[in-house]
């Protein structure tokens, strides 16, 4: 439904206009979240397999066209090698992220995820390689997958078309997310905070497309610019907004898994606490093997060291308890 459409639009629209922290919203939100999650929060392992894509997204650092980016990719045993390190780290959930890479056929794909999860039976194995054919998502799925991230970006058609060459389609990225949920994943969506030319009513439609997508996981991380895109020169978006963003998510979706993200840390490390008293219950340290990870870079100075490595899981877990909260080593299934 477009932003304006719906009675209660102005009334989230006037929520979204400031981009103040709200500490009352916040602890609304944080109640919810400990009537369903109580004090538990996820940890995920990240593991970026592919620097390579062959799209353009404006935004991001490893689009094809960036010919600076610095390219790589995981083989078999170096992905499960890092998922033997996660596992003994007491990670649970393995996400297997990166570009749009050809190389990966869905044979390639498929027997990753079935070899982790014959290895590491009680880990879930999440996705996040873009848009595919329904039915490699379906192989993908049936080799053992459990779930797939797959952010929308923007629900709104004209914005979609700032941000994304021809070749790239908001209507495909749509039919990708439902196909997912048709086959059974716990599915993942979202956007970016601030990204150029966001408007207040382009986050209005991003959560009405999220309610009528209902996912299970909703990342939200406010845009940061990379210096070899034709975003290079925009500001960053408002950390303070998108964790008032995560507690409006938080009180819309009450099971949803929401992650403290890279991008918020990225911006300043004390954001990660802030979305985490706020609604979000998720952490994704990076468990990308040290002599690559710094090439996954998405946007400028993406933070990968410190509490996002999984190496500092001790003090991941240290920070939580500092805040109230528990991280749990289980799968960390969406609640609904
Ligand atoms: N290629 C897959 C895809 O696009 O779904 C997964 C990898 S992609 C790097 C993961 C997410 O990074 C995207 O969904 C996008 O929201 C986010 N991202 C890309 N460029 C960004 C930027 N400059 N600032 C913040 N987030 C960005
Ligand atoms: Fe590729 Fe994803 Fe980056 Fe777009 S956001 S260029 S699909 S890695």
């Amino acid at each position: 439904m477009a932003a304006g459409k719906n009675p209660c639009d102005s009334a989230l629209a006037a929520i979204v206009s400031s981009s103040d922290y709200d500490g009352e919203l916040a602890s609304c939100a944080d109640s919810v979240r400990r009537k369903v999650y109580s004090d538990e929060v996820y940890l995920r392992g990240l593991i970026e397999i592919s620097s390579y894509c062959r799209n353009n997204c404006f935004y991001c650092g490893l689009r094809a066209g960036n010919a600076k980016a610095l390219r790589y990719r995981l083989s078999k045993d170096e992905i499960l090698t890092a998922c033997k390190e996660g596992c003994e780290l007491g990670f649970r959930t393995f996400v297997l992220q990166g570009g749009e890479d050809p190389y990966f056929s869905d044979s390639f794909i498929c027997d990753v995820v079935s070899s982790i999860k014959r290895l590491y039976p009680d880990c879930a194995v999440t996705l996040s390689i873009g848009e595919r054919e329904y039915s490699s998502y379906k192989a993908l799925f049936d080799a053992g997958a459990d779930r797939y991230l797959l952010r929308h970006e923007t629900a709104d058609d004209a914005h979609y078309r700032k941000l994304h060459p021809e070749s790239m389609s908001l209507q495909n990225r749509k039919e990708c997310l439902f196909a997912l949920k048709e086959i059974g994943y716990q599915v993942g969506s979202g956007f970016m905070v601030g990204s150029p030319y966001q408007t207040v009513e382009n986050i209005v439609s991003d959560i009405r497309f999220l309610q009528e997508l209902s996912p299970d996981m909703i990342g939200i991380g406010p845009f940061i610019p990379h210096r070899n895109t034709p975003f290079g020169s925009f500001s960053c978006g408002s950390a303070d907004l998108t964790i008032r963003l995560i507690s409006i998510l938080r009180l819309l979706f009450p099971y949803a898994l929401i992650p403290a993200t890279t991008s918020l840390a990225t911006i300043a490390e004390e954001n990660r606490k802030k979305a985490l008293i706020s609604g979000a219950n998720v952490i994704m340290p990076n468990l990308t093997p040290l002599k690559v990870r710094k090439k996954y870079e998405i946007y400028n100075r993406k933070l990968s060291s410190s509490l996002e490595s999984a190496q500092a899981v001790e003090s991941i877990k240290a920070m939580l308890a500092d805040i109230g909260y528990r991280a749990v080593s289980s799968r960390g299934d969406v609640k609904r």
